[in-house]
């Protein structure tokens, strides 16, 4: 879906990708699993590109749903790969960058399928920094939020004021939430993003799961 002109949500059954078509090239914003590499080639050719016109990959997190096709996607497209230091660190391991713990059920249901949450390693091209804005559409900030992991980053489309949240939060049925439960890492440090997040009054918000929320500035979860 093309919410504004140029920017695109790829949709999969579970977690999305966003593709930014600049005036030079095209930008993808996490990759989805594995799986969801070929909607982003497809999505790709819609638009009359090739994936070789795919130069850069932004990454919120490191957890597989967000990079999974990372190693297809790269070796398809040559593209450059950011991310920040911590959370890039672990995508050069080719693994989650904080333990899934859980409690009760969520804590058995982890041990088994932690193994599950390894991907192929693939190297970082530069590491990002805190407000450090790219020269992307009009600039496109990167916005510290650490809480569902330790380095999590958002990405603030200035120009547009749209915020590609991640999975700081997420807008299941178009409610917009803060990360939380047990695959958030310090569900105090989401809280705190989150409200970095609301302060920048987003016109539109994009998650990794969920519905692209308009008019969002005043629909921003603090809590
Ligand atoms: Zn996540």
């Amino acid at each position: 879906m093309e919410f504004i002109p140029n920017v695109h949500q790829i949709e999969d059954s579970f977690v999305n990708a966003y593709l930014i078509v600049t005036d030079r090239d095209l930008v993808l914003i996490d990759t989805g699993f594995s799986t969801n590499a070929k909607h982003i080639h497809a999505k790709i050719e819609e638009l009359g590109f090739t994936t070789s016109d795919l130069k850069l990959i932004l990454i919120t997190h490191t957890d597989k749903d967000h990079v999974g096709g990372l190693s297809n996607l790269i070796r398809a497209s040559n593209a450059k790969l950011y991310a920040s230091r911590f959370e890039g660190e672990a995508i050069q391991k080719g693994e989650p960058s904080r333990p899934l713990i859980g409690k009760g059920l969520m804590k058995l249901i982890y041990r088994f399928t932690t193994p599950l949450s390894k991907f192929p390693p693939v190297t970082i091209d530069e590491f990002l920094s805190d407000g450090q804005v790219l020269e992307i559409a009009g600039g496109l900030r990167v916005i510290p939020t650490p809480g569902h992991t330790p380095e999590h980053i958002a990405f603030f489309l200035e120009e547009h004021e749209v915020l590609f949240a991640g999975d700081a939060l997420r807008a299941p049925a178009g409610e917009l939430h803060i990360s939380s439960g047990a695959n958030t890492w310090d569900e105090a440090k989401a809280i705190k993003s989150a409200k970095v997040l609301a302060n920048l009054k987003p016109k539109i918000v994009c998650c990794g799961h969920g519905r692209v929320v308009f008019d969002a500035a005043d629909k921003m979860p603090t809590k």
